[in-house]
């Protein structure tokens, strides 16, 4: 189906049933099963819509699996343990992870390796990379069996559909997507009610109309339960992304097509959707669990206090000398202040009882 296609599906569909949530709008532009994003395509790299972090350096997936195993020797090293990674792209982070991790004693043979991801076209190419890894794809994280588990997680909430409340005279209303009279998909508003109100929190409600306040169900749901699972069973879970603390009060929903802004109603299925990721939510949700959360730090600090910039000396050592600038500016993008080094976050969410992860001062 082509994207016009999709265009007058979501039209009728509106037309039928009335409006619809950014929620819904956002989970059928990304996950229709012939039309939507993910359906259709292949979104990582040069020649696709954007670039993720161990797509830039490989140090990123290097890291974070040597962190996963230090944490993993502080649980007392359990065998076997769930290694499980949520939307792992092309799968270069956790082919980088193994890499790292394999001269760590006893870590690999105990090692139960999980991948969740929705899309056919990337599990394909998972599949591809991780030949022998003894890889399970799953659909949901709710299929992990049982076990100590750790979790990783890089870009992946911030393509969970989120819903936005917009702030009226009165009370709040939902923002939906509809259609107008030329037939075109566009923004609207729905009623103003109090029920909706009462979804933000009562520090935000008060605010000057027109505040948006968005709100992500899938990732509380995640965070909340992964956390109950911790608290259980053990283990902890790593998630990075962009996003902030606090409120922003405006729309942080966007898409990006070929590397580019694209508008977020044009071309539903041909642009990817996401939203930044509200880590004060999601670090509240993960609490409600029973869990201890640590962070959110910026990923530039997260990356240097893990030895970012000694296991940078140490490639740059082996590297041909055309490989050389490439390595430092990779890393250089995913630290600096400038680039990711803070735009990204990097929080953390443990049983309790297990000492502090590497990367984090205390826990909060
Ligand atoms: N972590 C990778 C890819 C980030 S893109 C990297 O850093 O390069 C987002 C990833 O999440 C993709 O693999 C996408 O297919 C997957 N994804 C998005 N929504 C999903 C869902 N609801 N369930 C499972 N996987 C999902």
């Amino acid at each position: 189906m082509n994207p016009a296609g999709l265009t007058a599906r979501l039209a009728r569909h509106i037309h039928a049933h009335g409006p619809m949530t950014i929620a819904a709008f956002m989970a059928m532009a990304l996950h229709d099963p012939k039309a939507g994003y993910y359906a259709r395509r292949q979104p990582l790299g040069a020649s696709g819509d954007f670039v993720t972090a161990p797509e830039i350096s490989q140090i990123f997936g290097e890291l974070i699996g040597l962190w996963c195993a230090d944490l993993w020797q502080h649980m007392g090293s359990p065998d076997p343990v769930i290694v499980a990674e949520l939307g792992p792209g092309r799968g270069v982070l956790i082919a980088d992870f193994l890499r790292a991790v394999s001269g760590i004693a006893g870590f690999r043979p105990a090692m139960r390796l999980y991948l969740v991801e929705a899309s056919p076209m990337l599990r394909a190419e998972q599949q591809r990379r991780l030949d022998g890894a003894g890889a399970v794809w799953l659909d949901d994280v709710a299929g992990l069996p049982d076990g100590p588990l750790l979790l990783v997680a890089n870009e992946f909430l911030d393509a969970l559909p989120i819903r936005q409340l917009v702030r009226g005279p009165a009370h709040w209303a939902e923002r939906l997507v509809g259609v107008d009279a030329d037939g075109r998909l566009c923004f609207a508003k729905g009623p103003e009610s109090p029920m909706l109100s009462v979804l933000v929190p009562a520090d935000r409600r008060d605010v000057v109309p027109d505040t948006v306040f968005e709100m992500c169900p899938a990732a509380a749901a995640l965070a909340a339960g992964v956390a109950e699972r911790l608290r259980e069973q053990g283990g902890a879970a790593l998630f990075v992304d962009y996003g902030y603390t606090g409120a922003t009060g405006k729309s942080t929903l966007a898409a990006i097509g070929r590397h580019r802004a694209a508008g977020i109603l044009d071309a539903p299925g041909t642009a990817d959707l996401s939203a930044h990721v509200d880590f004060t939510a999601l670090a509240a949700a993960a609490r409600g669990g029973g869990a201890t959360v640590y962070g959110p730090v910026p990923q530039g600090d997260f990356l240097k206090a893990l030895g970012a910039d000694l296991r940078l000396q140490i490639l740059l050592r082996h590297a041909a000398p055309d490989q050389r600038a490439a390595l430092e500016t990779g890393l250089r993008r995913l630290i600096d202040p400038a680039e990711m080094g803070t735009l990204f976050q990097v929080l953390a969410i443990a049983s309790p009882g297990i000492p502090a992860p590497a990367g984090f001062a205390d826990g909060v």
